[in-house]
């Protein structure tokens, strides 16, 4: 595939059959794969596909993205774990924290996160948010309080440059928005989504906000290559603040030196990591789960060899609506089972029953 196609292009070819993407990384059928394959779909766009086979099976690309038998095992875990469905106060608009909202125009990605906190709602169809947009801004017109606003999905970068101009249009005309954040995982998994027409877009809108913020989701140093880091540093002069978060995984990133790693490679990126996520109980996705003991310990080497300001924020989303709230616990490593809510409340964290 040519590097400089279009990303919907590559969008449109990716991998969404097991058998095919097999035939091309050349793998064995491992049994009962095709069966979470059903429940939990995959898509791999091409140039992914051949980073996760240049790695190998055992490589952490593959555990990400590929299909695995654990995911059959729905035993524990939540379906919706961090509960925020509750707070759905206007069409694709999730109302939680005050001053900021998070607008959810897609549920469609790049690339089906095997770990993913929302995999028990992904949608594979093209179910783009369309004619209820009057009720969302009516909704954020009517609270001046917010003024933050969060585009996440699915991810928004799905979307068209122009449908983002129409939103992002729409929210500067408010005036009563001065951040927006736009959380995405195309620029390390297609990366060819931050085009000419994407730069334009950053171009026009850096300077309607008091911040333009793009956050990169990324795990690993692994999903960066000298592709990503081009595209990317296509963003770096403009008015935009290049944020990353990341989610802490079992068998990927839970070492001392794949967490090193991938912070020394964002920082020299120009990318500020920004939220390190201790990671969701989600149904089918428990192998990805460490206890916060463990989560705790690996974030104190962070603590003792990065300077402040490219440390992330370590951060839990308490299960069952508690809401995110800080990891670490600087007095003790040990976990005595509770966390602080949002409001102060001392919560009972029940850690999930783990099959190894
Ligand atoms: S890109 Fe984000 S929302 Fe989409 S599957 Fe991955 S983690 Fe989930």
């Amino acid at each position: 595939m040519e590097k400089n196609q279009s990303w919907t292009t590559e969008f449109a070819s990716a991998f969404k059959d097991l058998s095919e993407l097999h035939r091309f990384l050349g793998w064995d059928h491992r049994p009962g794969i095709s069966s979470v394959a059903k429940a939990y779909p995959l898509f791999i766009p091409q140039g992914l596909a051949r980073k996760i086979k240049a790695e190998g099976p055992d490589g952490v690309l593959a555990r990400e993205f590929l299909p695995h038998e654990s995911e059959i095992d729905v035993s524990e875990g939540l379906a919706d774990p961090i509960g925020d469905k509750a707070f759905l106060k206007a069409p694709q608009l999730i109302h939680r924290y005050r001053s900021r909202a998070l607008f959810t125009p897609t549920s469609v990605c790049p690339v089906h996160c095997r770990y993913c906190f929302r995999k028990n709602e992904l949608d594979a169809g093209h179910d783009l948010f369309h004619r209820d947009f009057d009720r969302t801004l009516a909704y954020l017109s009517g609270h001046p309080e917010i003024t933050e606003l969060i585009l996440t999905g699915g991810d928004p970068l799905t979307l068209s440059n122009d449908r983002l101009r129409t939103y992002l249009a729409a929210f500067a005309e408010l005036g009563t928005l001065k951040d927006v954040r736009i959380h995405t995982r195309y620029p390390v998994i297609l990366p060819q989504r931050l085009d000419a027409g994407f730069v334009d877009l950053i171009e026009e809108f850096g300077e309607r906000f008091r911040t333009l913020s793009v956050s990169v989701h990324v795990n690993h140093a692994r999903e960066i290559d000298g592709e990503v880091r081009a595209r990317v540093g296509l963003l770096r002069k403009l008015p935009v603040q290049l944020l990353a978060q990341t989610v802490l995984l079992r068998g990927v990133n839970d070492s001392e030196l794949a967490l090193l790693e991938l912070m020394e490679e964002l920082i020299s990126m120009k990318i500020r990591p920004y939220y390190l996520h201790h990671p969701d109980q989600v149904k089918g996705g428990l192998h990805f789960y460490l206890p916060l003991e463990e989560g705790r310990r690996l974030y104190q080497t962070l603590r003792d060899q990065l300077p402040g300001w490219a440390l992330p924020q370590y951060v839990i989303d308490i299960p069952e609506g508690h809401g995110k709230v800080g990891a670490y616990n600087p007095e003790a490593y040990e976990f005595s089972g509770r966390l602080i809510s949002r409001r102060g409340d001392l919560v009972e964290h029940r850690e999930p029953q783990l099959h190894s």
